[in-house]
């Protein structure tokens, strides 16, 4: 057999997507589209940023609630550090559970209402792991379309059968459940909040189908910790409802201004979980400064409740703003504010626009979202002034103007 040549390596599939990034990426950047991977150079007490020198409005930020850089928060992780340090021993099931880990694992259990949780490094690796953990050969898993790239990540490294039902239409996740054998495992999973599009999951539905065909209930609640219900405690409290969900899963990088991912359940789950997750057996813990920061985050919540009632306040008048200003935001609801602007080229140039008139917005392109649907993804935070989400709103509204309107789709 002949031996690979170096040309051969050039030309292998793996060569092609390096290059075919490394191209994309250079002609965004000569076109003055580079909106991605660009550092933060100040946060400036999180609903302002200065990025490239330039002050913007920010409003494109997970921290719905603006706490990052709250004192208390920030203060406990300070603590943590000069108790604990930087660092773990490793792994949480070996040598890195500190005492942090379990407060803040308490705090989160009393949080969601739940029995007990665990917590892992990212929301992403939460819902990998745990979704990989608990489901096997012979196993279903029903996830609603739009839910987000963790969950199908996790579903499509599990062994089990990965449907799909369509978003949030809960004639067809009914069907699918229909369709399954009484006795096989079957787990559905959806996102409270949905991350593309700002709507709400049926959740009453939902949690009724479950118990119907037998099937447990994961939702990720990603964007609604903080965002729905009076209190900030999430989708059920938003329903009224409790013990709706089996398996309550969110990430501690968004509302809460720390990074790690979560699960709140049963006693018996979380201890299945503590013994078997792949992510919790084998990747290092949360590091004490995450893990304190995170804790308070909660507590603050729980202290300073006028924070979710600003947020929805400020989304209300956000969200109804833009549509007042004939734009599509689809059927937002929380959280998210779609804007839609049609192709991605017209989603980067209404982008451009915005953030050149002081208004810090993302697109969000294909494939991310379906074709002909880009985007600015764009959130407001508990922090925005009224004077600020008005201005922002003016901003989105005529650069939108300009570019939809422009019969070469260019300004
Ligand atoms: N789930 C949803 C719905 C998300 O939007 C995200 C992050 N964007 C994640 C999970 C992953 O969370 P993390 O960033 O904490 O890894």
């Amino acid at each position: 057999m002949l031996e690979p040549t170096m040309n051969d390596k050039l030309k292998d599939s793996i060569n092609k997507r390096i290059l075919e990034m490394k191209r994309r990426v250079e002609a965004d950047s000569e076109r003055d589209f580079s909106f991605y991977n660009r550092p933060i150079e100040d946060v400036s007490g999180g609903s302002k940023v200065v990025i490239a020198g330039q002050e913007m409005g920010m409003f494109a930020s997970y921290s719905y609630l603006g706490l990052i850089g709250h004192p208390r928060i920030a203060k406990a992780a300070k603590r943590a550090v000069d108790e604990f340090g930087t660092g773990t021993h490793g792994v949480r099931l070996l040598a890195g559970t500190l005492p942090v880990h379990r407060e803040l694992e308490n705090t989160i259990a009393e949080f969601k209402n739940a029995e007990a949780a665990i917590t892992f490094s990212s929301g992403y690796v939460t819902n990998l792991t745990v979704i990989s953990t608990l489901l096997g050969r012979g196993d279903f898993v029903i996830s609603d379309k739009l839910n987000h790239a963790s969950i199908v990540d996790g579903c499509t490294i599990s062994n089990a059968k990965f449907l799909r039902f369509r978003h949030n239409d809960m004639a067809d996740l009914e069907r699918r459940l229909e369709s399954l054998p009484l006795s096989a495992g079957k787990l559905v999973v959806v996102d409270a909040v949905f991350s593309m599009d700002g709507d709400i999951i049926d959740l009453p539905r939902v949690s009724e189908l479950c118990k119907k065909h037998g099937a447990w209930l994961m939702v990720d609640e990603a964007h609604s910790v903080g965002v729905l219900g009076e209190t900030g405690r999430g989708v059920e409290e938003h329903f009224g409802l409790s013990d709706a969900v089996d398996i309550k899963m969110g990430t501690l990088s968004k509302a809460i201004p720390a990074s790690g991912g979560y699960i709140a359940g049963s006693k018996d789950l979380i201890n299945y979980l503590r013994y078997s997750a792949r992510a919790y057996i084998f990747s290092a813990a949360l590091t004490p400064p995450q893990a304190a920061a995170a804790n308070e985050a909660f507590k603050v919540i729980v202290d300073e409740p006028w924070r979710v009632d600003r947020l929805r306040q400020n989304f209300r008048l956000f969200r109804d703003g833009i549509r007042d200003a004939g734009l599509d935001t689809l059927s937002a609801t929380a959280g998210i504010v779609p804007v839609i602007c049609g192709t991605d080229d017209q989603a980067y140039q209404v982008t451009r626009l915005c953030q050149r008139a002081g208004v810090f917005v993302l697109p969000v392109l294909f494939p991310a979202v379906p074709p002909g649907l880009s985007r600015l993804r764009a959130t407001v935070m508990a922090t925005h002034k009224e004077q600020s989400i008005k201005e922002a709103i003016n901003v989105i509204a005529e650069s939108s103007g300009k570019v939809l309107s422009s019969p070469l789709g260019s300004v």
